[in-house]
């Protein structure tokens, strides 16, 4: 139990990333928890907050924040692993599953971690799913990076020289990220079309207008949290025949698809992308975590025949405004349930908690 607490936003390391943990608007409601709020000088500049709109909501500006702080809030806090607050409590993503070094600094510095990423699928956590919030925003960016990525109009154009045909635009899986890729290819004029191994995504898709596809492997994908199945060997290589047809007649794909905490499954073979009508383009939002395709390369984007392969590194952070203010409001949503009367206090009893809580005090609770 702690009272008298400082919250620290962190100043983001990775100097590719544009987001902010806290915006300025949601200072005042994190004071008014009972907290002190720190902002490391610059914090917001990237995403649009200057230092002045923090200070104008209550929040103190520091060069550092100081080894008193209780709890330290980032978008990636362990990017610079030497930058780290022994014993304070950090809120952010990690990428803990695949870079098991930050079990030994949460460890070495008595951290406890609240993972942003492990918050459970369950309606009372809607308000602090930074998964759904950025992935929502990666699929809006995608569908314009793709929009502008192609030589030819989304929509169909009646002109007086002639008619345009509208461009057909694949989504390959479709959870927050690929409905959203849908929906901003939609509104575009696009002729969409969805595919995902879950049919239960098949509703989704045609709710928003969009063409949904599915092949006989679509039969038991879905796992108790809603997330898709890992495919067998065999199945892997039925969905590539299946779905060569069509990214063949399409003009860009968008491929989402993720099984969380595993590679990427390919869905687009190097030897398909090679067939593809030139000027046709991929972007491959899970490039992250091993890509759709074949031939992505995570941070840039390839031609392969006249195909341009894009594969972004984080497409959430070229939107750092809106999406920092998403964030912050996830992280706002956890603080509410740490912070009451203005004492600091976990209650593992919490499911939210429960399922976000990876180290408490430097011990490691959770199995990632
Ligand atoms: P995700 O990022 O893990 O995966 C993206 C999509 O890829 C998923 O729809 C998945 O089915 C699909 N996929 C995986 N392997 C595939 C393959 N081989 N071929 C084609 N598609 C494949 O998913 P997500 O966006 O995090 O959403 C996962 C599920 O969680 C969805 O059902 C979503 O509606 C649900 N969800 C629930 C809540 C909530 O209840 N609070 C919040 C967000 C998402």
């Amino acid at each position: 139990m702690i009272d008298n607490i400082i919250l620290g936003v962190k100043k983001e390391d990775d100097p590719s990333e544009n987001r902010v943990s806290i915006v300025p608007k949601d200072v005042k409601a994190i004071i008014d928890l009972g907290i002190i709020v720190e902002v490391e000088k610059d914090s917001g500049i990237k995403a649009g907050y200057p230092n002045k709109d923090y200070e104008s909501a209550g929040a103190v500006i520091v060069k550092n924040l100081s080894n008193k702080t209780n709890i330290v809030t980032s978008v990636n806090a362990f990017y610079n692993k030497s930058n780290i607050i022994k014993n304070s409590s950090i809120i952010s993503l990690t990428d803990i599953r695949t870079n098991p070094e930050i079990v030994s600094i949460c460890e070495k510095n008595s951290l406890s971690l609240f993972a942003m990423e492990f918050v459970p699928r369950i309606a009372r956590a809607q308000k602090l799913d930074a998964l759904s919030s950025q992935a929502s925003i990666a699929g809006y960016r995608a569908g314009l990076l793709a929009a502008t990525s192609l030589k030819k109009y989304l929509p169909l154009m009646m002109t007086a020289a002639g008619t345009i045909p509208p461009s057909s635009i694949l989504v390959l899986g479709a959870g927050v990220a690929g409905l959203q890729a849908i929906a901003t290819a939609k509104r575009l004029g696009a002729d969409v079309t969805g595919y995902d191994i879950r049919l239960a995504a098949g509703e989704q898709i045609e709710s928003l207008g969009a063409k949904f596809i599915s092949d006989e492997v679509a039969e038991d994908t879905e796992s108790s949290g809603g997330y898709a199945k890992e495919q067998t060997k065999d199945k892997q290589k039925s969905q590539l025949e299946f779905l060569k047809e069509y990214i063949l007649k399409s003009d860009a794909v968008i491929s989402t698809a993720a099984i969380p905490g595993r590679k990427a499954p390919i869905l687009i073979e190097t030897s398909t992308v090679k067939e593809m009508k030139p000027g046709s383009v991929i972007v491959d939002i899970s490039a992250p975590s091993g890509g759709n395709c074949q031939s992505t390369v995570l941070g840039e984007s390839v031609d392969i025949n006249g195909t341009i392969i894009h594969g972004p590194k984080n497409l959430s952070s070229e939107m750092a405004f809106d999406a920092s203010i998403v964030y912050s409001k996830n992280i706002f949503g956890l603080l509410e349930i740490i912070i009451k009367k203005n004492v600091f206090e976990i209650n593992l009893e919490d499911e939210i908690i429960d399922a976000m809580l990876v180290f408490q005090n430097g011990k490691k609770r959770i199995e990632v």
